[in-house]
């Protein structure tokens, strides 16, 4: 592939053929060899224009094909993944008290997280390389993600979750047919599991951090975010942080289009932690190596330990001069009904920790009024039924009876004035 240069150790610089079954820096070992696919931004931008993506009828992440490590002519999931609406929230804007804002919402992809992005590309390499099965551990949103689009081209799926993973997720597996091991432990626990059985049966690995694509995939969500702007670069993006693929992937597309020409500046990044699990922001401001912490929030999709891609995360947000800042649990329910309030979007408690976090940034005076913010709604509220009713509450019950129903519409605050 023309496109594609090599892979490159994120940690020793040494550099791989992209060839199948690379995933990892054989120098560096497993852990920290983590790799970064690396361009030919110079044929990218001989060959391709802003005109050529203005001109493309392909909606969806693979319009951003000149950027991604797939085969033009393979085979690809056939599910529409990307292609999100961003839309224009000035009510949420001015009650957070920003002027511009904008909503990237991600929950709208067809299993309804951000991790299809990932999901899809890792489908498309095993695809090329005809691997019979697909094997990952994951929160929950990788494993639905994996087993949606690997059904939609009749690929084996193996997936470890851990046992707190929300009932909704579990089900979307189930129902794609996934052979889903439920491990009776932590995240960690089930990545560890995930691990002995990929090494002992030879899957194709869609593990975070481990399969360099994955943070190829979830690029696609700034590159749209650009081409959505009319190719304008916003001051800040901000991205909720579990293994820290997320955010390490939004950085890497503003890079590559920068290395392409396509745009000419670069926005500052902001990663948002849950308090009770945020090895990565510790490690940020501490300038301290990441070190293991609880599993202790209610946001299941960050509730990460041990981050497998903490590195490139740490790096992203290093070089971007942005920061990173913890929310609390009630700050992510409040920030749920907040989104939804405004602005009709339903977000789960990771998909939502990123207004909580931006929410506090500008309060703080570290995001200026005046600074134009894209934040990311990283996941839909119906995956995690129980945690929105948490966060907004029951409805009012009445008798079938019309002199009851007067009674509570009159007492209900605002609705009739
Ligand atoms: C996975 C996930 C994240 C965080 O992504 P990482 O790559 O783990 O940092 C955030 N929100 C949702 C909804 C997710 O599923
Ligand atoms: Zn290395």
């Amino acid at each position: 592939m023309k496109k594609v240069k090599h892979l490159q150790c994120i940690r020793c610089g040494k550099t791989y053929p992209a060839d199948p079954g690379t995933y990892t820096c054989t120098e560096c070992g497993a852990k920290a060899g983590i790799l970064d696919v690396v361009y030919d931004y110079d044929y990218i931008a001989k060959n391709y224009s802003k005109e050529y993506f203005a001109n493309n009828k392909e909606y969806s992440i693979w319009r951003y094909e000149p950027f991604l490590p797939t085969d033009p002519a393979g085979p690809k999931p056939k599910l529409r993944v990307g292609w999100s609406p961003l839309y224009k929230t000035d009510r949420l804007a001015e009650i957070i008290g920003l002027e511009t804002l904008y909503m990237k919402d991600d929950g709208q992809n067809p299993t309804a997280s951000l991790k299809d992005r990932a999901s899809a590309v890792a489908v498309a390499k095993a695809a090329e390389e005809k691997a019979p099965l697909i094997a990952c551990s994951s929160t929950g949103n990788a494993a639905s993600s994996l087993a949606g689009n690997a059904a939609s081209l009749g690929i084996k799926t193996c997936i470890f979750v851990p046992g707190r993973a929300p009932a909704g997720k579990v089900a979307q597996l189930r129902i794609f047919g996934a052979n889903v091991i439920s491990v009776q432990g932590s995240y960690s626990d089930a990545f560890k599991l995930s691990a002995a059985a990929i090494e002992k049966y030879g899957w194709y690995n869609r593990n975070a951090a481990i399969n360099p694509y994955l943070v190829e995939g979830k690029k696609t969500v700034t590159i749209e975010v650009c081409e959505q702007l009319n190719w304008e670069v916003p001051d800040w993006v901000v991205f909720s942080v579990g293994d820290g693929c997320t955010i390490a992937g939004a950085w890497k597309g503003f890079v590559d289009l920068y290395k392409a020409g396509f745009i000419n500046k670069l926005p500052k990044v902001a990663g948002v932690q849950a308090e009770g699990c945020a090895p990565i922001t510790k490690a940020f401001h501490s300038n301290q190596p990441l070190e293991p912490a609880e599993e202790n929030t209610l946001a299941d999709s960050i509730a990460v330990g041990v981050p497998r891609n903490g590195e490139k995360a740490l790096r992203a947000v290093r070089q971007s001069g942005g920061t990173y800042i913890n929310v609390s649990d009630e700050e992510i329910l409040a920030a749920m009904r907040l989104l939804g309030n405004t602005s009709g979007i339903f977000g789960e408690p990771a998909g939502v920790a990123g207004l909580a976090g931006l929410k506090k940034l500008v309060a703080e005076g570290i995001i200026d009024k005046k600074e134009t913010v894209v934040c990311a709604v990283t996941g839909n509220g119906l995956k995690d039924v129980n945690n929105a009713i948490k966060a907004a509450g029951e409805p009012i019950k009445v008798s079938p009876d019309v002199n009851e129903l007067w009674d509570v519409l009159e007492n209900i605050p605002g609705l009739l004035s």
